[in-house]
């Protein structure tokens, strides 16, 4: 049986910055060394998402402005379908701003309400256009190891109760520079403020997702592991870089 990952890309023209594309790049090239198909649906504004027809879906960062393009799309058009995938265990990796509306709402810095989808149970506000923003490496503790990245991000994300963090902050801000946690994790979707792109640096959890993505409809798979001396120096070095720095959790 041929194994292929079908993939949704929300907005890749809208919500695309800091390298967020890269993910994509990263996933397909650990799917097709290992012999893995994977097809890529792109959607933009006013395409309807077919929950049925994806095992992972995906959505990068992007500034207010295209956020406020998005946003009522996304709800409309999507929304009901990206619960649906949720529910019935499709992965989604949503980053920054994608995150940000992927819960409750997400206040701007002009002080506008955008509608999430709430997938996520998280409310995000931006402090306003003068306020700190949070940019920088950032480690954050995960399932035993650690995942790296850049955040830049001015919203400030808070978790419902009982809502996890994807992790732990180690170094930089994450959700909102105050509790220590970075992103969310609701059953297979994950929020997180990590760009970079995130998941060239962090095999580890690029593969989590693409188990866990495949598993639902190929219940065995078993995937080899790949030749990752590469990345995993590039991560340690983002882990030095990150924590030498004196940017410390909070
Ligand atoms: N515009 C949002 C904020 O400033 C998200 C930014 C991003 O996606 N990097 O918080």
């Amino acid at each position: 049986m041929e194994l292929k990952l079908r993939l949704a890309h929300l907005y890749p023209k809208l919500m695309n910055i800091y390298g967020d594309r890269g993910n994509i790049l990263c996933l397909e090239r650990r799917c097709r060394e290992r012999g893995i198909g994977f097809e890529v649906t792109e959607l933009g504004l006013g395409e309807k998402m077919k929950p049925k027809e994806h095992d992972l879906v995906f959505i990068g960062g992007a500034q207010d402005r295209e956020q406020r393009r998005v946003a009522e799309d996304l709800v409309k058009e999507k929304g009901k379908a990206l619960k649906e995938a949720a529910a019935k265990g499709v992965v989604i990796l949503a980053v920054c701003g994608g995150y940000q509306l992927m819960g409750r709402y997400y206040r701007g810095a002009e002080g506008e309400e955008l509608p999430g989808v709430g997938v996520f149970g998280l409310r995000t506000e931006h402090p306003g256009p003068g306020a700190k923003r949070f940019i920088g490496n950032v480690v954050v503790e995960w399932q035993g190891g650690t995942l790296v990245g850049f955040e830049n991000h001015g919203g400030r994300t808070h978790l419902d109760d009982g809502v996890e963090p994807l992790g732990r902050v180690v170094a930089g801000f994450g959700n909102n520079g105050d509790d220590g946690g970075e992103g969310a994790v609701c059953g297979n979707a994950y929020g997180t403020y990590l760009h970079g792109s995130l998941l060239p640096k962090n095999p580890r959890f690029a593969d989590h997702l693409i188990e866990t993505a495949l598993r639902r409809r190929y219940k065995d798979l078993e995937m080899a592991p790949l030749d990752d001396r590469v990345e995993e120096m590039a991560h340690a070095a983002a882990v030095r870089l990150a924590t030498r720095r004196g940017i410390i959790s909070v």
